[in-house]
């Protein structure tokens, strides 16, 4: 039996795992729940798992939870407030912990998950990417597992050698092939990109995901975020990390060895694959996701990145190349951009320009502790803000 915490698991992520969970009744248990203020959505969840434990980052959102449970006599303890997520993450009656929280909020948590000592699902990329260095070193120092969720993460990992250790080049493996759908505006005529609506850049062909990683799509930032991602999940330098456009989406990424063998991990485009994959690791469990057929699909296109288009996954891998605090710069300015244009405030062809803006001022600059992280972080938020404000005025 696998006692499970479920970190943001209202969200997309978190849905597809409770559903393959429900699914396995007899291997995993639900020990805690956490979200930032979906009292509805978490209550349901409450009800149907009855775990020990649920937190709200919202501490208001918390009470109206608590009152809830209580009244349907419910024996699930309810927490709120952000440390309240650290703890349940690092809960002694939980083996893994699933990080499916979005963006830098997932940081702490997600880290206290690993200095616990936990079994660690990846959905949280934007937590691997800030804070790369002492991330890894926290996972090497507190002997945690981390296992991938990221669709083209967890296709590595399954095409690597059995034993492989995060963080450390496997042998005899030249290059990562990382697969991109190139998103819902692979072939929009460049000159209409500036008026792309929230909801368009959030019309993914083949994924349903949070909009903020459906935005990151449209930008090919994902793609950006998710090089930075590989380069610490499997200690490759960023020139043996290459980046393939494969509009189906059912290559998920691809391992080339030195002999000239290429592995590849294919399935359809269903988060509940790489899901069921790392929870039960190494055992194989089954999914509702439907069979391949690929006589029905009949060819599979790849192509190259268009860097006109996609100017993000240059800021990306510039950043990555440039090494010390640049990713996080990075991370965070591409969080507060992407969070203006869903709410209407930037153009989406001004997303790069405010994360371009953010990788100049704050240039060269090194953290090695968690608390100037943090305040790096904060600072340049500050930072995107003005100058997202200032693109949105213009
Ligand atoms: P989502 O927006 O659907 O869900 C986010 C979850 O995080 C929700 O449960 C929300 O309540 C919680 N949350 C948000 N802010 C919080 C805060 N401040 N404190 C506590 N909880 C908070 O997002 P998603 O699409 O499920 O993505 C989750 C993570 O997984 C992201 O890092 C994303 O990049 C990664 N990921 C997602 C997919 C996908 O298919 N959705 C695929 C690969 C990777
Ligand atoms: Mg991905």
């Amino acid at each position: 039996m696998i006692r499970l915490c479920i970190l943001g698991s209202t969200g997309s992520i978190g849905v597809n795992t409770l559903e393959v969970v429900a699914q396995h009744g007899e291997r995993f248990r639900v020990v805690a729940l956490t979200a930032r203020s979906a009292t509805e959505r978490l209550f349901e969840q409450v009800r149907a798992f009855r775990p020990a434990l649920a937190v709200l980052e919202d501490v208001a959102a918390a009470e109206r939870l608590r009152a809830q449970v209580r009244a349907a006599g419910l024996p699930t303890v309810v927490e709120g407030g952000a440390a309240a997520l650290a703890r349940a993450a690092a809960h002694p009656e939980v083996d893994a912990v699933m990080a499916a929280i979005v963006g830098a909020a997932g940081l702490l948590p997600t880290l206290a998950a690993v200095r616990a000592g936990k079994r660690v699902l990846l959905a949280n990329k934007e937590a691997l990417v800030m804070a790369g260095p002492l991330f890894m070193r926290e996972v090497a120092r507190c002997g945690a597992e981390l296992l991938p969720i990221d669709s083209e993460h967890n296709a590595v990992f399954q095409c690597l050698p059995p034993g492989t250790r995060a963080g450390v080049a496997p042998r005899g493996v030249r290059r990562l092939l990382l697969t991109a759908s190139g998103g819902p505006l692979r072939l929009l005529p460049l000159e209409r990109l500036a008026a792309v609506t929230p909801d368009e850049a959030c019309a993914h062909p083949n994924w349903r995901m949070g909009r903020k990683i459906s935005v990151d799509s449209a930008t090919m930032m994902n793609k950006g975020l998710e090089v930075i991602e590989a380069h610490w999940l499997f200690g490759l330098a960023p020139e043996r990390i290459e980046v393939v456009v494969h509009p189906q989406s059912i290559v998920h990424s691809l391992v080339e060895y030195a002999d000239g063998s290429v592995l590849a991990q294919l399935s359809n485009p269903d988060m509940r694959t790489p899901i069921a994959h790392a929870l039960a690791h190494p055992d194989r469990i089954a999914t509702q996701v439907a069979p391949l057929d690929l006589v029905a699909l009949g060819t599979l296109g790849f192509e190259s990145p268009d860097p006109q288009r996609f100017p993000c996954l240059g800021l990306a891998r510039a950043a990555l190349v440039a090494g010390g605090a640049a990713p996080t710069v990075l991370n965070a300015a591409n969080e507060v951009a992407v969070a203006e244009f869903l709410a209407g405030g930037l153009r989406f062809t001004g997303i790069a320009g405010v994360i371009e803006d953010a990788l100049t001022r704050f240039v060269g600059i090194r953290v090695d502790e968690l608390e100037s992280l943090l305040a790096l972080d904060a600072e340049v938020r500050a930072h995107a803000q003005r100058s997202a404000r200032l693109a949105g005025a213009a």
